[in-house]
């Protein structure tokens, strides 16, 4: 069974006329999937109906099945999908006062990195997703918002995994939203935890897309604590690399700061960060830790943050808190399998 998602246009020329159709029917069948973007082969309702039964003998619109759905008070929608050999994965769809609606999508099945505050993390790694899985995420958000007359505008890479770890199938989702759903490389982001030659590798591609960088911490024990990658690419060549992102590409790098209480929210902490990044073209976001079963940790308080977001502006360092989104509805990373898991497991 072939998934469409997976072919691109002359792929889809080639397996149509393996069907024995001719080349024309390879631009409709394009069109319905990515202009009017349906739901189902069902509805290429111009298709001649022997084609449509070849079709669905043979192919199949997508590969995510929907296990649950939750919708936040904020309106902040979180899906759980069940991938072909039954692996779970989240996306998020978060829509902005200003109009952006933005989808948060996965690039693997759990992660092998272990950050330990991170519910992803502490489920261990299940597999690496296709381009064609982590394209298909964001697809769904696009069609439903279609179908309210609203445009998915932004996308980030920020769901379970890392996209770094899976860079090719990464890269190829990101030109995939770009060329199919229009949405510009500005609009995307890639957050990674801090892969040194992918970081590199990414400032080459000649894309504008944006790179965020999870760091937390600015000492490098300490951050080997929270994120055992840093026993390989320790904080001095994460920022290398991103002083060289920066020189390639023109474009600030943000750096993810995840405010945990005592941990890393001290003025003490703030003033090393703003030496560590003093002359860097850069952006600090601050995301209140979301709690999590295996980490016992709270997010900062605001009087705190604000006090960190001080101190780094004295270094001429901007920085913003994100709002949590969807806290309601456990949509930090991994926390609907996680709920699911469990839930599975009581009952
Ligand atoms: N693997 C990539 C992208 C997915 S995680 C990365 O680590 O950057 C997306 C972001 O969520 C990262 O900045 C990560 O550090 C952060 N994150 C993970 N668990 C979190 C938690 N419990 N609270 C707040 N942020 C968290
Ligand atoms: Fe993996 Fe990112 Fe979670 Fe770390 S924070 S375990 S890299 S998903």
């Amino acid at each position: 069974m072939i998934n469409l998602y997976e072919l691109n246009h002359e792929q889809l020329v080639d397996f149509l006329s393996s069907l024995g159709e001719k080349r024309f029917r390879a631009q409709q069948v394009w069109d319905w999937m990515y202009m009017r973007r349906v739901a189902s082969i069902d509805d290429m309702v111009n298709l001649p109906k022997t084609l449509i039964i070849k079709l669905s003998e043979n192919s199949s619109l997508g590969s995510l099945k929907l296990a649950t759905g939750q919708h936040s008070r904020d309106g902040t929608e979180k899906r759980l999908y069940g991938l072909r050999d039954g692996q779970l994965i989240e996306a998020v769809l978060m829509p902005y006062q200003d109009g952006r609606q933005t989808a948060c999508i996965s690039t693997q099945a759990g992660c092998a990195l272990g950050c330990v505050f991170c519910a992803t993390g502490q489920m261990g790694f299940g597999r690496h997703l296709t381009s064609a899985e982590i394209f298909e995420q964001a697809m769904i958000f696009a069609r439903e918002l279609a179908s309210q007359g609203e445009r998915l505008s932004n996308v980030v890479l920020m769901g379970m995994g890392e996209p770094f770890h899976n860079y090719d199938a990464s890269l190829e989702a990101i030109r995939q939203l770009m060329s199919r759903l229009g949405i510009g490389a500005r609009h995307i982001t890639v957050s990674t935890v801090g892969l040194v030659p992918q970081i590199r590798r990414f400032a080459d591609e000649g894309l504008q897309a944006k790179l965020a960088v999870s760091l937390h911490k600015s000492d490098d024990a300490e951050r080997s604590a929270l994120m055992p990658i840093n026993r390989r690419w320790n904080i001095a060549s994460v920022i290398d690399a991103c002083r060289y992102y920066t020189e390639k590409t023109g474009r600030r790098v943000t750096f993810e700061w995840a405010a945990i209480a005592g941990e890393n929210d001290t003025p003490e902490e703030a003033q090393r960060l703003g030496r560590l990044l003093q002359g860097l073209l850069c952006h600090v976001n601050i995301i209140p830790l979301n709690p999590t079963g295996g980490y016992s940790a709270a997010p900062s308080d605001s009087a705190r943050i604000n006090q960190f977001i001080e101190t780094l502006s004295s270094y001429s360092i901007s920085s913003t808190v994100r709002v949590r989104r969807g806290i309601d509805i456990d949509a930090g990373c991994g926390q609907l399998k996680t709920r699911a898991i469990s839930v599975d497991q009581i009952g």
